[in-house]
C-alpha cells in the first residue's frame, strides 16, 4: 500500500508571529520555520502503517518554495522513503496545492492520502476537503483513529458530544487531528540517512497546474491587547464589581 503524505512548511508554533510593517502580511523574515504540527502527525500515522507491514512506501510531498526541502528532509528522517517538491515561489492558495496534491495522485496512484488537518499558519483548513472533490475519493477529516482493513479505511472521528466510526474505500483521504497519535522525534542516525534518501523536484507547470490566486490577503494584524484582570477578595466584591463596573448583572 502506498501512502503519500502532505507536509507543510510552515512557522514554527512556539514563534509569536507578527505582522510586517505596512501589515500587508505576517513577516517572515528570521522566522524559524518547521513542519506543520498536523503534517507531523499524518507523518507519524505513515510510519505506523510501515511498521505494521500495511503500508509499502511513504512519499512525503510539499508544495512550496526550494526551502521546503528542510521539511521533506525531516519527513525523511521520520520514516518516509521518498518526497517530491513541487517547487513554487508563488503565494499558494489551498486550492493551487489541492491541484498540485491531484496532479500527483495521479502520477503515483496511492492508496491512502494523509494531510494535517489545518495549517496552523493560515489555519484554512480547506486542502484535504478540496482534494476529495478534485479527486472524487472518499474523505474523512480530523481522524483520531486509522486502521486500514483490506480495501478499506476505518476512522474515527471526534465530533461535538462522541466519535463517529466511518469506512472509507481507498483510495481515500485523512486528515489528521491532534490526538491520532504522538509524533515520535527523528534520531540522529535517520537524519543522517534522510541526506540520501530521494527528492524529486517538479513545478506546478510541470504538472498542468494553474495556481494563478483567486483570492487576495487584503492585510493583517494582531488581536487587539486585553487590559490586566484583577484579583477580588471575595464572592461579594466579585458580585458588586460584576454588577457596578462591568455593568454585566442587575
Ligand atoms: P490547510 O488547508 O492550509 O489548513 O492545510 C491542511 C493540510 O493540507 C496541511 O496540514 C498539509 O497536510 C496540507 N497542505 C497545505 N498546504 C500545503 C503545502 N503547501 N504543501 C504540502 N501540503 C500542504
Amino acid at each position: 500500500m502506498k501512502v503519500l503524505v502532505a507536509v507543510k512548511r510552515v512557522v514554527d508554533y512556539n514563534v509569536k508571529v507578527r505582522p510586517k510593517s505596512d501589515m500587508t502580511d505576517v513577516d517572515l523574515a528570521n522566522v524559524k520555520m518547521s513542519i506543520n504540527p498536523f503534517c507531523e502527525i499524518a507523518v507519524e500515522e505513515a510510519v505506523r502503517l510501515k511498521e505494521k507491514g500495511i503500508a509499502t512506501e511513504i512519499i512525503a510531498i510539499s508544495v512550496g518554495p526550494q526551502q521546503c526541502q528542510e521539511q521533506l528532509r525531516t519527513a525523511l528522517a521520520l520514516g518516509a522513503d521518498r518526497a517530491i517538491l513541487v517547487s513554487s515561489d508563488e503565494t499558494l492558495e489551498p486550492l493551487a496545492i489541492a491541484k498540485c496534491l491531484k496532479a500527483v495522485c495521479e502520477t503515483e496512484s496511492p492508496d491512502i492520502i494523509l494531510l494535517g488537518k489545518q495549517a496552523i499558519d493560515g489555519d484554512n483548513n480547506q486542502t484535504g476537503q478540496m482534494l476529495g472533490a478534485l479527486t472524487g475519493y472518499g474523505q474523512a477529516t480530523f481522524a483520531s483513529e486509522l486502521s486500514i482493513d483490506g480495501g478499506n479505511a476505518m476512522i474515527i472521528r471526534e465530533v461535538d458530544g462522541g466519535l463517529q466510526t466511518l469506512t472509507l474505500s481507498l483510495p481515500a483521504i485523512v486528515t489528521a487531528d491532534l490526538r491520532l497519535n504522538e509524533p515520535r522525534y527523528a534520531s540522529l542516525p535517520n537524519i543522517m540517512k534522510a541526506k540520501k534518501k530521494q527528492l524529486d523536484t517538479t513545478t506546478p507547470a510541470d504538472l498542468g497546474v494553474d495556481v494563478a490566486p483567486r483570492v487576495t490577503l487584503m492585510g493583517v494584524e494582531l488581536p487587539a491587547e486585553r487590559s490586566a484582570g484583577i484579583k477580588v477578595e471575595d464572592i461579594a466584591q466579585l458580585v458588586d464589581k460584576l454588577k457596578n463596573e462591568a455593568k454585566v448583572i442587575s
